[in-house]
């Protein structure tokens, strides 16, 4: 399912340089992106970038200051939200705390005027869609903030808009639910088979859901790729900043080939080799981002010349069972991280603090950004 590398594909959703502003403060600043149906789409980014704004423009809350919105080829600038084929789900519900559940789900077929047998029919398969069968009769606060949030998604889904808008939609719920939750609502997405495009500010979660992820920063769109591309392949430091941990490498380009570079770093005290090409010019400043993981640590430098290699003094380590995360500080105090999966029960000589180690990366394992 990657229907934006097919160039005959039709996007869903076409967002035309649209621009929005608040008096003299641009809160969405020209932006242009397609979303194809059936995508779980994520505007993600820090507080303020302003994703919820670009929501709420898709639901027509807001109109474009310039720019326009298309969804399925039809301009959506003079089309109200209620005339939209589009619904929005909100962070705190917005459930009905006198009305039933069943209630709450009908709550826009009985606005419309349909019929009781058909309505009901159409409840009974939302409560199954998110199985909540057996809580028809109850109320709100009668459930748990996962049930909660599951009804308001019935209730959202019952009109079968085409598109389902969803602000912050498991904000409310505590670490593990959301997990769990976020599985759920990629089910249920795939169940009914129409586009969701999702705010969040949690990157995990959009990892999680996503087929693609549009990474924003002050109104604009750093990049828009796969959960996979943005961690492999981040276009910026803002981005592998952003997605993730990484240890982030200021250099100057020393060696530009069409397979490989090499970067002189001082931070790093070292030279880098990278497998990928360049757009930068010896003599420019680049950085290289390399993960945590994609670090092995020992306590002998390696044996293969090829390998990059960084040494320095332990002076962190954080056991989290599954990981063990080790922290570095090089001679001239720069700190690296480094995440190693505990496979074995038991390390033959547990690295320990103050040891001098050396963390090696493969010249396949880093990027090269150049701003
Ligand atoms: P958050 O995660 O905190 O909700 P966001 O990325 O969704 O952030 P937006 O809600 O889109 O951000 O807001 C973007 C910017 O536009 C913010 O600086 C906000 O203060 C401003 N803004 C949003 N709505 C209005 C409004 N109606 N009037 C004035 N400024 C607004």
């Amino acid at each position: 399912f990657e229907p934006w590398k097919d160039p005959q594909a039709k996007p869903y959703i076409r967002i035309v340089n649209v621009t929005k502003t608040f008096g003299d403060f641009v809160a969405v600043d020209n932006i242009s992106l397609d979303i194809y149906q059936r995508e779980f789409f994520s505007l993600l980014g820090p507080s303020g970038c302003g994703k919820t704004t670009l929501l709420r423009m898709l639901a027509g809350f807001e109109r474009p200051t310039s720019g326009r919105i298309e969804l399925d080829g039809v301009d959506m600038s003079a089309v109200p939200p209620y005339e939209r084929p589009v619904n929005m789900m909100f962070q705190s519900y917005a459930l009905f705390p006198h009305m039933t559940v069943e209630d709450n789900i009908a709550f826009g077929l009985r606005q419309d005027g349909v019929p009781k047998a058909e309505r009901n029919k159409r409840v009974e398969e939302m409560l199954g869609l998110v199985q909540l069968s057996k809580f028809g009769k109850r109320k709100p606060h009668q459930l748990s903030g996962g049930q909660r949030q599951r009804v308001a998604l019935a209730r959202s889904l019952i009109k079968k808009p085409k598109m389902l808008l969803l602000d912050e939609p498991l904000g409310a719920l505590d670490k593990k639910l959301r997990e769990q939750t976020q599985f759920e609502l990629m089910n249920i997405q795939e169940q009914v088979g129409i586009t969701f495009v999702i705010v969040t500010h949690d990157q995990e979660e959009a990892m999680t859901v996503s087929s693609r992820i549009a990474v924003m920063n002050h109104g604009r769109i750093a990049q828009v790729a796969t959960p996979t591309e943005l961690y492999e392949f981040p276009n910026s430091r803002y981005v592998a900043e952003f997605i993730g941990d990484v240890n982030m490498f200021e250099g100057r380009l020393t060696e530009a080939q069409p397979d490989h570079v090499l970067i002189h770093s001082a931070e790093a005290d070292a030279y880098i080799y990278v497998d990928r090409s360049t757009s930068a010019a010896p003599g420019a400043t680049v950085w290289v981002a390399v993960r945590p993981e994609k670090i092995d640590v020992g306590l002998t430098p390696p044996d293969d010349p090829t390998y990059n290699c960084v040494t320095g003094k332990v002076w962190d380590i954080g056991y989290l069972g599954n990981l063990t995360i080790y922290h570095v500080r090089l001679a001239n105090g720069k700190k690296v991280t480094a995440a190693v999966a505990n496979r074995t029960r038991l390390r033959d000589r547990p690295i320990t603090w103050d040891d001098q180690v050396y963390f090696t990366w493969m010249p396949d394992s880093a990027v090269v950004l150049v701003s």
